[in-house]
C-alpha cells in the first residue's frame, strides 16, 4: 500500500472482517494526497455505503457547513473513518472490526502525514486517547506520539442535540488559528516572520505557544478497549486529563 489509491483498491477487495458481507461499497476515504488536515469519523452509514464516499449524508452536509464556516471546503481535507465498511443498521463498530481495519487507517496516516488530525466522535478519539470521554477532551489539542490530535464531537451528534451542535461549532471555530500555529511550528526558520504576521491576524484568539504545552500521550495498546460511551455532561472547567495540558 504505497499510495492512497492503492490502499483504496485494497480496501475495496478486503474481506478481513464480517462487515464486508453487508456492504454495497467499501468507503476507503477521500481527499487530496497532500491534505493538511485529516478528519476521522466512525464508519460509513447508509448514504456512504451506497455512494462509496465518506460523510455524504446529513452528517456530511453538516460537516461541509462547518468547513465552510471556517473558510474551508471538503476538497481541501482528507476524510476517513475508523472502519471502511458499513456496520449493519448503523450500529457501533465492534472492537474486533476496528482492530481488523486499523491497518488501513494507520497507513493512511503514514501516507498523508497530516499537520493535524481531527477526530470526530468517541471512536476515533479513543484510538488516540483511550479511556477518555469525548466531552472532556473535545476542543483541546493533544500530541500523541508526535501527531497533533484535536477531538470534536461527531457531526451526527450535532444534528440530534442543539447543545452538541453549539459545542461542535465552537470547536471548529478554533481550527483556523490552531492551523496557523501548527504551520508556524512546522515552517523553516526563514518563514517565521511571515507566519508571525499570520498569528497576529487572530487578535480575539491569541495563538498560544505550543512548545511548553505539549505532552505526549502513550498510544493505545493493541486490543485496548475503546473509550466509554459519550458523556453528554459538560467537562469540568479547566481540568485537563492527567499528563496533558490544555491549549485552548
Ligand atoms: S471494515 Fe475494514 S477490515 Fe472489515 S472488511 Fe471492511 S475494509 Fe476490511
Amino acid at each position: 500500500m504505497d499510495t492512497l489509491a492503492e490502499l483504496a483498491r485494497r480496501v475495496s477487495l478486503c474481506t478481513a472482517c464480517p462487515l464486508h458481507s453487508g456492504r454495497v461499497n467499501a468507503v476507503p476515504g477521500e481527499g487530496p494526497d497532500d491534505a493538511e488536515v485529516l478528519f476521522i469519523g466512525e464508519g460509513p452509514g447508509y448514504h456512504e455505503d451506497r455512494q462509496g464516499r465518506p460523510f455524504v449524508g446529513p452528517a456530511g452536509n453538516f460537516l461541509e457547513d462547518l468547513l465552510q464556516s471556517i473558510g474551508m471546503t471538503r476538497e481541501q481535507v482528507y476524510i476517513a473513518n475508523m472502519v471502511k465498511c458499513r456496520p449493519p443498521n448503523n450500529r457501533d463498530p465492534a472492537p474486533d472490526e476496528i482492530a481488523a481495519c486499523s491497518k488501513y487507517l494507520d497507513r493512511q496516516i503514514e501516507l498523508l502525514n497530516p499537520l493535524l488530525i481531527v477526530t470526530l466522535g468517541r471512536f476515533s478519539t479513543a484510538r488516540f486517547l483511550p479511556g477518555q470521554s469525548i466531552s472532556r477532551v473535545r476542543g483541546r489539542l493533544r500530541s500523541v506520539n508526535g501527531r497533533h490530535i484535536f477531538p470534536i464531537m461527531h457531526p451526527a451528534a450535532g444534528l440530534r442535540r442543539q447543545e452538541m451542535r453549539a459545542a461542535i461549532e465552537e470547536d471548529f471555530a478554533k481550527l483556523p488559528g490552531l492551523l496557523d500555529v501548527l504551520r508556524m511550528q512546522a515552517a523553516p526558520p526563514s518563514a517565521a516572520g511571515r507566519i508571525q504576521d499570520a498569528q497576529s491576524a487572530y487578535p480575539t484568539e491569541p495563538a498560544p505557544s505550543l512548545q511548553p504545552a505539549f505532552q505526549d500521550t502513550p498510544a493505545p495498546a493493541a486490543g485496548e478497549t475503546p473509550a466509554t460511551p459519550a458523556d453528554t455532561n459538560p467537562p469540568p472547567p479547566d481540568e485537563p486529563p492527567p499528563g496533558q495540558q490544555r491549549l485552548f
